[in-house]
C-alpha cells in the first residue's frame, strides 16, 4: 500500500522527512509510484504543444521528479548510515528501476528534440550565467550519450558501452578474487615480531576463523597495511609486498592484462564516436582542468618540484635503514616499515596524547564557532524534529540577521547498520521556485570514537581532520543560494568538489583556531603549543615521496587515456616506461600496477586520478589568502562564501574561483604548506 502522506509535501516542520511514519515496507511502493509520476512530468513537458522554450523545457526538466528525488534521497541516505537486510534487499529491487528510468530519459528522442531546440537558439534567449550553465549541462547530459549520433553509430555506442561495463565488472572480479586468493598462515611466533597486538590478535582470529593455527594474515588493507609497516621479517614483508604489487598479474585466469588494453581501446574508440580526441579529452570537458594538456602541465610542473625533495626523503631514509639494519638497498617492502621507524624516532606522536584535547563537543562547538566567525551561521540543536536514529543530532542554522539557513544532521557514532568511512550528504537540496527560497537539508555521517561510561567521546587528529573535512562539505550544501537545484550545493564538477572539505581541514593546525576547542576535557587547559607543532611537522612527513607517488598514478592515468592506445600491446613495458621519471625503488618485475588499478579500470576515476592533487593545490592555495589577511579575516570568508559556498555549480569552476581568489590557483602554495619549497 502506498502512503500518499509520502508524496506529497511533508507537513512536518521545516518540511524534513517524517522518518517516525515511515516503514521500510513503504520504500517499494512509493519509489515505484514516484517513478510514475516522474514518467508523468516527463510526458507532459514531451507533449508541450507550445514551442519548446527555457522555462518549458529545461527549467521544467530540472524541477521534475521531485517526489522521487526526496523518497530515494532518504532511502539510499538510509541503506548507508542505518541500514538491515530488508532495506538491503529492496536496494537491489530499487536501483535497476531507477537507472532504468534514468536511461529512458537519456535516450527519449522526442524530449532531446526539445532541448536541443532551446540549446540551438541560445544566443537569443539572453539568458543568465546560471541559465546558461544549467542549458549547457542538460544539453550535454544528452549528446554525451550519443543522442547527436546517427542510428547506426548510436547501436554501435550501446553495444560498447555493454562491453565496457562487462570488462570492468571481470576487472573488478578479478582483483576481487586475487585479494581473496592469497592467505600466509605464520606458524612460527617469531615471525610476528614488531606487530601491534591488536594485528596479532585479528590474525589470530582469522586463522581460527578459518581452523588454521596460527596467524592468518591477507591483502585486505587492515592485515597488509600494519604488516608492512610494522613486521620486522624483512623475507616476509617481501612476500606480501611482491603479492600485493601482481595481483592479477600471474598469466593466469584472473590475469588482467588483456582486460585493461581492451577497456582502453573501447574507451578511445566510444570518445572518438562522439567526436573526441580521446578519453581523456571527453572527460575533462566537464572538469574544472578542461583538458588534458593543463593536467599534464599542471602534474609536470608539480612532479619537477618535488622531486629533489622526494630524491632527498629517499636518500635519508636509506641511510637510517642503513645505519639500523644494515640495508645496503632499500627495496619496495621496505619504504613503509622504515618510515614509520623514523617517523616515530622524529614526532614521537601518539594518538593518546593528543586525544584528551579533543572531546567531540568541544570540537564541534570548535566547528560551529569558525563558521560563525567566517560565514555568520548560528547552529541551534533542536529536538523538534524527527530522526533516524537516536544518536543523531539535529540542528537549525540561521544568519546572524536570523534567517533559516538549513537543517542540520549530524551522525557520530558507528553501528552495525552504518558503513565504515565518513561522508556528507543532503536530504533535500536548495532551489528558489516561485520567488521563494527553498532551503537545504544537509546531513553529515562519521564513525568516531564512541563515548564509554568513565570517557567522554575524545577524538584522534585523524578524526577531528575528518570533522571538519566533512563539515566542509556540509558548509558547501548549506549555504547554497542558486535558482535550480541540479546545479545547487555540492553539484559542481568533480575536480572542485573537494576545495571547500578540504580548505576546512586547515583550520585544525592554526592556534587560533584550536584555541577555541581544543582544550583538556579534564583540565580545561589549552593544546599545548609544542604538540601543534609536532602534529604540522609530522602531516607533511615524507611529502615529497608521497607527492611523487601521486603524481605516478596521475600520469598513468592520462598515458592510458589521453593518446590512441592502439600501438600499447605490453601493459608491464608500458607502464615501467611512465614509471621512469617518478620511481625511487628499484623495479620489480613481477609486480604491475595497470592490472590492480581499480580507480580507474573499474570505478569512475579514469583521467580523474589528479583531481587528488588538483584539489590540494586549490585548498592550500584558498587557505593561503586567508593566512595572509588573518584566518578570521571577513572579508576573505565573504568572498569565499560569495564566490564558491554559495554559488554551486553556476559557473564554470575557474571563473568562480578566480572571482574569489583574484587570480588562477598556483602550486607554489602547497607546496610550500608540504615543505617542498
Ligand atoms: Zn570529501
Amino acid at each position: 500500500m502506498i502512503k500518499k502522506t509520502l508524496l506529497t509535501p511533508f507537513k512536518t516542520k521545516y518540511n524534513t522527512p517524517p522518518f517516525r511514519i515511515i516503514e521500510t515496507s513503504d520504500y517499494l511502493p512509493t519509489i515505484t509510484e514516484a517513478i510514475k509520476m516522474a514518467k508523468n512530468e516527463i510526458d507532459t513537458i514531451v507533449n508541450n504543444p507550445d514551442q519548446p522554450t527555457f522555462e518549458n523545457t529545461i527549467v521544467a526538466l530540472d524541477f521534475s521528479g521531485e517526489q522521487l528525488d526526496r523518497i530515494s534521497s532518504i532511502f539510499f541516505n538510509l541503506n548507508s548510515a542505518e541500514t538491515n537486510e530488508d532495506i538491503q534487499k529492496i536496494a537491489q529491487e530499487v536501483s535497476p528501476l531507477l537507472s532504468e528510468f534514468s536511461n529512458d530519459i537519456t535516450l527519449n528522442e522526442d524530449l532531446f528534440k526539445r532541448v536541443k531546440a532551446v540549446y540551438e537558439s541560445k544566443s537569443e534567449l539572453n539568458l543568465t550565467e546560471e541559465q546558461s550553465t544549467l542549458l549547457d549541462k542538460k544539453y550535454k547530459g544528452f549528446s554525451r550519450n550519443g543522442a547527436n549520433l546517427p542510428e547506426g553509430k548510436k547501436v554501435k555506442l550501446r553495444e560498447i558501452d555493454k562491453k565496457l561495463s562487462q570488462l570492468s565488472l571481470k576487472f573488478g572480479e578479478n582483483v576481487l578474487a586475487e585479494t581473496n586468493k592469497f592467505e600466509m598462515l605464520i606458524s612460527d611466533e617469531s615471525d610476528l615480531s614488531g606487530l601491534p597486538e591488536g594485528t596479532i590478535e585479528a590474525a589470530k582470529q582469522l586463522a581460527e576463523s578459518k581452523d588454521k593455527e596460527g596467524w592468518l594474515f591477507t591483502l585486505d588493507y587492515p592485515s597488509y597495511i600494519p604488516f608492512v609497516t610494522y613486521a620486522d621479517n624483512r623475507e616476509l614483508r617481501k612476500k606480501i609486498t611482491l603479492a600485493a604489487g601482481s595481483k592479477a598479474f600471474k598469466n593466469d585466469e584472473l590475469d588482467n592484462k588483456d582486460n585493461v588494453l581492451q577497456i582502453t581501446k573501447l574507451r578511445h574508440e566510444r570518445a572518438n564516436l562522439l567526436g573526441y580526441q580521446t578519453h581523456a579529452h571527453f572527460v575533462l570537458e566537464e572538469r574544472m582542468a578542461e583538458t588534458p594538456e593543463t593536467v599534464l602541465n599542471f602534474s609536470n610542473e608539480l612532479l619537477e618540484k618535488a622531486k629533489p625533495a622526494a630524491e632527498r626523503e629517499f636518500k635519508n631514509l636509506e641511510n637510517f635503514a642503513k645505519d639500523l639494519d644494515n640495508i645496503d638497498r632499500l627495496e619496495k617492502w621496505d619504504g613503509p616499515y622504515y618510515s614509520e621507524k623514523l617517523k616515530q624516532k622524529l614526532y614521537s606522536l601518539d594518538d593518546e596524547k593528543l586525544k584528551p584535547y579533543f572531546k567531540l563537543e568541544n570540537v564541534i562547538d570548535g566547528a560551529f564557532t569558525i563558521a560563525n566567525k567566517l560565514f555568520d551561521l548560528k547552529f541551534e540543536e533542536i529536538d523538534t524534529i524527527d530522526k533516524y536514529h537516536d544518536d543523531v543530532l539535529t540542528y537549525k542554522v540561521t544568519n546572524t540577521k536570523g534567517d533559516f539557513i538549513s537543517v542540520f544532521y549530524a551522525d557520530f557514532f558507528p553501528r552495525p547498520g552504518k558503513r565504515n568511512g565518513a561522508w556528507m550528504t543532503s536530504y533535500k537540496p536548495q532551489y528558489i521556485l516561485n520567488g521563494e527560497n527553498s532551503r537545504p537539508h544537509v546531513s553529515i555521517v562519521c564513525n568516531f570514537t564512541k563515548p564509554t561510561k568513565t570517557k567522554p567521546s575524545l577524538l584522534t587528529f585523524n578524526e577531528v581532520t575528518t570533522l571538519f573535512h566533512e563539515f566542509g562539505h556540509a558548509l558547501h550544501g548549506m549555504l547554497a543560494n542558486t535558482t535550480y537545484p541540479s546545479i545547487s550545493g555540492t553539484s559542481v564538477f568533480w575536480d572542485f568538489v573537494e576545495l571547500p572539505s578540504q580548505v576546512m581541514e586547515n583550520w585544525c593546525f592554526e592556534k587560533e583556531a584550536l584555541e577555541l576547542f581544543a582544550t583538556h576535557y579534564e583540565t580545561g587547559e589549552v593544546i599545548p603549543m609544542e604538540l601543534v607543532k609536532k602534529i604540522k611537522e609530522s602531516a607533511t612527513f615524507h611529502e615529497g615521496m608521497q607527492t611523487l607517488r601521486q603524481l605516478s598514478f596521475g600520469l598513468l592515468d592520462m598515458s592510458w587515456h589521453g593518446q590512441d592506445p592502439i600501438q600499447i600491446t605490453d601493459v608491464k613495458a608500458f607502464e615501467t616506461e611512465i614509471f621512469k621519471n617518478t620511481s625511487l625503488y628499484p623495479e620489480t618485475k613481477e609486480t604491475c600496477m595497470s592490472t590492480a588499478f581499480s580507480h580507474i579500470f573499474q570505478g569512475g576515476y579514469s583521467s580523474g586520478y589528479y583531481s587528488y592533487k588538483w584539489a590540494e593545490v586549490l585548498d592550500a592555495d584558498a587557505f593561503e589568502y586567508f593566512k595572509e589577511e588573518g584566518i578570521f579575516n571577513k572579508t576573505v570568508a565573504t568572498k569565499f562564501k560569495d564566490n564558491v559556498l554559495s554559488r554551486g555549480g553556476t559557473e564554470n569552476p575557474m571563473t568562480l574561483y578566480k572571482r574569489f581568489r583574484g587570480q588562477e590557483p598556483k602550486p607554489e602554495a602547497l607546496l610550500r604548506r608540504a615543505g617542498l619549497i
